[in-house]
């Protein structure tokens, strides 16, 4: 039995979750597998309710599970970032996700940023989603601060910072520092390297921008080489910038990127743009060996929350990425399948397409499609 919190949220997410659990109903009945599912009412409405972003208790509840489903968070109610940091940031941290997996595939059927030649779609990003320059280690030095300030600051990155700015004479400086670990290095590469085996893939691309960034970037490199020895996977390396061009200009050419934090960031929102828009990506943050979170890429979309209008594509085909992690890639397999089949047939596209189709009657045709399979 595998234990699923499910955290709807706020705007668009519990329409589309709605979807994303109609569908998972259909496969957990046709393919036998046990799924439990506890809605949790965390978001905005709790927030201003109880004035907790998630309480104790929950995180207890939340302890107990294997997987975690959710919608989105983000209200115009509540400060920005508020529900986000507070809950989203809050869980991967408790729950070491140190993997984001955002795969980035363009369905037949769907409008792209590219055309022609440039339809080949389907990459896999596996982001390291802890570490580089999201540690949070970085400052502003004023004109103000004193001596002994600026002394204690410098110490603490000079070994590398002899650029001839002179600290003392500076208006105003920040720095920020990335930092890659060799062990937070190692346990996302496994993971990249260990999906392309499952997927019968040969090659791993590691974007990295080394030839600027040497000992960061260097280090990583270091422990791609090994991983890729290790697995018995061939490996490329490839510069951040190289990566963007190709993506647009041949992105057939990539199947699994392996990326640090930053660059991630950046070219799997970039992906998104390809695959069709914001409703049609799927994400994870994932521990292979603990509690994982699965999630659209979307936010809360308060313009058209309530409407009927959102896509619930995103959302369904992070339910698929949820129970393929769960270890049942059969019924993963299905639900893309059968949202493959919608679009590429057309008669049901949502208006962020040009369609007219409903966020519910979208759903309703993945799970008509799904029942007309067998497993
Ligand atoms: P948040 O602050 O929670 O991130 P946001 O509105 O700033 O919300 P998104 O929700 O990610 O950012 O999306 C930006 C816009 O893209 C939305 O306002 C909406 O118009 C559109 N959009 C996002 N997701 C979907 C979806 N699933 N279906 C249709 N349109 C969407």
């Amino acid at each position: 039995m595998s234990r699923i919190a499910v955290i709807p949220g706020d705007g668009i997410g519990p329409e589309v979750t709605n979807e994303a659990l109609r569908v998972l109903d259909v496969v957990s009945e046709q393919d036998s597998i046990p799924l439990d599912f506890e809605e949790l009412p965390l978001g905005a409405s709790n927030y201003l309710e109880t004035g907790e972003v998630i309480s104790d208790e929950t995180m207890e509840v939340l302890d107990e599970k294997d997987a975690v489903l959710l919608g989105s968070l983000g209200d115009p109610r509540v400060k920005p970032g508020l529900l986000e940091k507070g809950i989203l940031l809050r869980l991967r941290f408790h729950f070491d996700q140190y993997v984001n997996l955002r795969p980035v595939v363009l369905y037949e059927g769907v409008p792209s940023a590219l055309s022609g030649e440039g339809r080949d779609i389907a990459m896999r990003f596996v982001r390291e989603n802890t570490e580089d320059f999201y540690v949070g280690l970085g400052a502003r030095v004023g004109k103000g601060a004193s001596r002994s300030e600026l002394v204690l600051k410098r110490k603490a990155y000079e070994a590398k910072f002899d650029i001839g700015i002179d600290l003392a004479n500076e208006e105003e400086l920040a720095y920020q520092i990335g930092v890659i670990t060799r062990q937070g290095a190692r346990r996302v590469l496994d993971y990249a390297f260990q999906l392309a085996k499952s997927k019968e893939l040969d090659l791993v691309t590691s974007v990295d921008k080394a030839n600027v960034l040497t000992d960061m970037y260097g280090l990583w490199r270091e422990e791609v080489a090994s991983a890729s020895e290790r697995h018995g996977i061939r490996s490329e390396f490839q510069y951040v910038d190289a990566v963007a061009l190709h993506m647009i200009r041949n992105p057939g050419r990539f199947k699994i990127l392996v990326t640090p934090n930053l660059f991630g960031d950046i070219l799997t929102d970039l992906g998104a743009a390809l695959q069709g828009g914001l409703g049609f990506a799927p994400s994870g943050n994932i521990n292979p060996d603990g509690v994982s979170m699965f999630e659209p890429v979307h936010g809360s979309a308060p313009d058209i929350a309530g409407l009927g209008l959102a896509n619930p594509v995103g959302a369904i085909l992070s339910a698929a990425l949820m129970l393929d992690t769960l270890g049942h890639g059969g019924a993963a397999d299905r639900i893309e399948k059968a949202v493959q089949e919608v679009l590429r047939e057309g008669r049901h596209r949502t208006p962020d397409v040009g369609g007219t189709t409903s966020t519910s009657k979208m759903g309703d045709a993945i799970v008509d499609g799904l029942r007309k399979t067998s497993c």
